[in-house]
């Protein structure tokens, strides 16, 4: 035999193994707890997905657009329905976020334009057209990295997905990676 199954298995998007706290390793949607700082049971479970997420926004660069990624993921909280990554320059497609093109994956994988129990992980605080879109999408919940205090509309500038006046009002989770997702994003508007 050459593996151990009582080994610590690093997950996807997960750069080091759980190595900080003791006790039974089954935190949540799949992840390994913070390997830094003090345990966050409500963002670390989202670390590993956000990690896939960071890798769609780096797979934007060289089509020149805006590194931003996103995820969703089905009701089970950890099979992938679909990816996405900027694609505005790529395409010429004003509407073409990573969130949107995520979502209409996402649905086509689906078979329909409803999402009820889809979590979507997302880099960059979304647009208001975005947080429209994954209301309309009637997702249950958006998990993202950065704030983007300048056009955030989940919590920054609007908070459109939590206005009460919305029948559907998805759950927020933000600052998954916020640092890292944030870094990309600085080092590219950096070097234009
Ligand atoms: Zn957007």
């Amino acid at each position: 035999m050459t593996t151990d199954p009582t080994a610590p298995r690093p997950l996807p998007g997960a750069g080091r193994s759980r190595t900080d706290t003791p006790g039974p390793d089954t935190p949540g949607p799949g992840g390994p707890a913070s390997p830094t700082g003090p345990v966050d049971p409500v963002r670390d479970p989202w670390r590993p997905v956000m990690g896939l997420a960071l890798d769609q926004a780096r797979a934007a660069l060289p089509g020149g657009d805006v590194p931003v990624g996103a995820v969703v993921l089905a009701p089970d909280g950890a099979t992938v329905l679909s990816v996405g990554h900027n694609e505005r320059e790529a395409t010429g497609d004003p509407t073409a976020h990573a969130e949107v093109l995520a979502l209409r994956r996402a649905a086509a994988a689906r078979g329909e334009w409803r999402l009820p129990g889809c979590t979507l992980v997302v880099t960059l605080e979304p647009c208001v057209m975005c947080a429209g879109a994954l209301v309309q999408a009637r997702v249950d919940r958006v998990v993202y990295g950065a704030r983007d205090e300048k056009a955030g509309a989940a919590g920054s500038l609007w908070d459109l997905v939590r206005d009460r006046r919305l029948n559907h009002r998805p759950e927020v989770v933000e600052g998954v990676l916020a640092d890292d997702c944030a870094r990309l994003l600085t080092d590219f508007f950096r070097t234009r």
